[in-house]
């Protein structure tokens, strides 16, 4: 019978919950227990894809093309495993299915209501996920505050589990900021209202991390088990530090663990830390600087790009490189173009990922500049299609060249809309999303990086490399290394080039702490 640790939020949102419960996922996996992990987004959209970055960050994209939060991605990067689109739960999805449900006549003669049937539908699906990953461990993140009005079904549900899976079975973390007045006071008094809130609704918690400048002092931590009405052992300190991959280290060396599996009932087991401590080591040894230049649209916020930035330290850890990131606002360009000249003082480029018109313009110029100033630069998906229209349009010599995306009247569409997709059938869900093969040829830099003929990388887009373009593109130096099962080119590269390199898809979804991205890997290893 699994058990289920739910993780909620207190305060204020972006406490880092998400790193949080990778983290405590990790202990338990690390104890030799089969954990997954739930995140479950209140909001009702159905997924996380037709949201901006703005709105909740980098939308993370699993094996099987499901458009998830980005905490599925800290998930898959702390446990080591890849999740599926259902382990994102979003309000969306529970009333749709309890809608459809209502609309087939599976509650014929009832009156359909939050209570049971919104909540029992919330309930089943934490549970059948237990059940599909054969789970000894499962937890939980409830995204939100506590206190939001969206979240309360979901609270419910985690208060009616413990009812029914029993307390040895339940375990409820509560993470709340401690803030820090400006005389440098900790205060815990708005994490005591939010264990207050969360005791209203039913939920005592086992355990408070308070998410802080620095750690707990003992009276902090007293105040918080008094108030909070959790024992002195239940009571952590998560303070922020350079990496959140300390984070599992920082609450095993304060008992978290041991702490857990008392309430749980699980024989006192030790977590066996000691490949992630290797990690560790690795990211605190690294020791060359290289400046990298990251040129998007979405760069105010970081959490836009953040498995790029895993990606990047994963890479750099194994390398033992530093990339300091120097975030250039690809909008900026267009209105000022003596921004390009920051590109001198870097020593290669990523452009990054994005969708429409606004910025694409600044993100070919930079290109234009990088490749003519032969830094290395690694384009991700729109950043490859941007690549080839710049190369379209500056060494091919086609005026106006670009991406039916920007421009749909354009007179040499280069990137165009793949003949698969169909703007008709609505924006949710369906563009080339996922796990997909792609054929690499040999004796190519593309070979060179990956050392084998076939690989899996995952993709989110609606337009590719027009077919019809790329004899011409090769006659300049072009050359597609990489091509998908329907002959969609993956992969860019210019010959006689040091690298400049282009890709479809998203590498940086696949990267681990321990299984850095090969991409990312050959990016760094070019700058050095
Ligand atoms: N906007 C481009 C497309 O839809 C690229 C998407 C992306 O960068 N993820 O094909």
């Amino acid at each position: 019978m699994p058990k289920y640790i739910f993780v909620t939020g207190g305060v204020l949102s972006g406490l880092g919950k998400g790193v949080i419960s990778a983290s405590i996922g990790l202990l338990v996996k690390s104890t030799g227990y089969r954990v997954t992990a739930i995140k479950i987004d209140p909001y009702l959209n159905i997924d996380a894809g037709t949201m901006s970055p703005y709105a909740h960050g980098e939308v993370f994209v699993t094996e099987d093309g499901g458009e998830t939060d980005m905490d599925i991605g800290h998930y898959e990067r702390f446990l080591h495993v890849n999740l599926s689109r259902r382990n994102n739960i979003t309000s969306g999805q529970i009333y749709y299915s309890v809608l459809t449900k209502e609309r087939r006549g599976e509650y014929l003669g009832q009156c359909v209501q939050f209570i049971p049937h919104v909540v029992n539908e919330i309930k089943n699906t934490i549970r059948d996920i237990a059940r599909e990953y054969s789970a000894d461990v499962v937890t939980v993140e409830i995204g939100g505050t506590v206190g939001d009005i969206e979240g309360l079904p979901f609270l419910e549900a985690a208060r009616q589990m413990r009812f029914e899976e029993g307390v040895k079975n339940t375990f409820y973390v509560h993470v709340a900021l401690a803030p820090i007045l400006p005389s440098g006071e900790l205060k815990t008094k708005p994490i005591q209202h939010s264990v207050q809130e969360l005791r209203k609704i039913g939920i005592q918690p086992d355990a408070i991390i308070a998410r802080s400048q620095k750690m707990l002092d003992e009276e902090a931590r007293g105040k918080l088990s008094l108030y909070g009405n959790v024992p002195i052992e239940g009571v952590f300190s998560c303070p922020y530090i350079d990496t959140p991959y300390k984070i599992p280290l920082l609450l095993q060396e304060q008992g978290f663990t041991k702490y857990l599996y008392e309430r749980l009932d699980l024989p006192n087991r030790s977590p066996d830390l000691s490949t992630w401590r290797d990690f560790i080591d690795k990211l605190d040894q690294r020791s060359r600087a290289v400046k990298v230049a990251m040129i998007g649209k979405y760069t105010k916020i970081r959490d836009s790009y953040v498995s790029i930035i895993e990606a990047l330290t994963h890479a750099s850890a194994w390398l033992g490189v530093k990339p300091q990131l120097e975030w250039i606002e690809s909008t900026d360009i267009e209105v000022d173009s003596s921004i390009l000249s920051r590109l001198e003082g870097v020593d290669g480029a990523i452009i990054l990922p994005g969708f429409g018109k606004r910025g694409a313009e600044g993100k070919i110029a930079a290109i234009k500049k990088l490749r003519e100033s032969s830094k290395p630069v690694l384009g991700i998906c729109f950043g490859m299609q941007l690549m080839a229209v710049e190369i379209a349009r500056n060494m091919a010599g086609l005026e106006g060249a670009n991406s039916q995306e920007l421009d749909p009247e354009t007179k040499h569409p280069v990137v165009a809309l793949a003949p698969s997709q169909d703007l008709k059938r609505g924006y949710g869900g369906t563009l080339i999303l996922g796990s997909r093969r792609i054929l690499i040829e040999p004796g190519t830099l593309a070979w060179r990086i990956y050392g084998t003929r076939e690989v899996y990388e995952r993709h989110r887009h609606r337009y590719i490399i027009n077919s019809k373009y790329i004899s011409m593109l090769e006659s300049v130096g072009l050359k597609v290394s990489g091509c998908s099962e329907e002959g969609y080119s993956e992969i860019i590269e210019l010959k006689e080039r040091v690298f400049f390199f282009g890709v479809q898809f998203h590498p940086e979804f696949n990267s681990k702490p321990l299984n850095p991205s090969k991409v990312y890997l050959g990016f760094l290893n070019a700058l050095l």
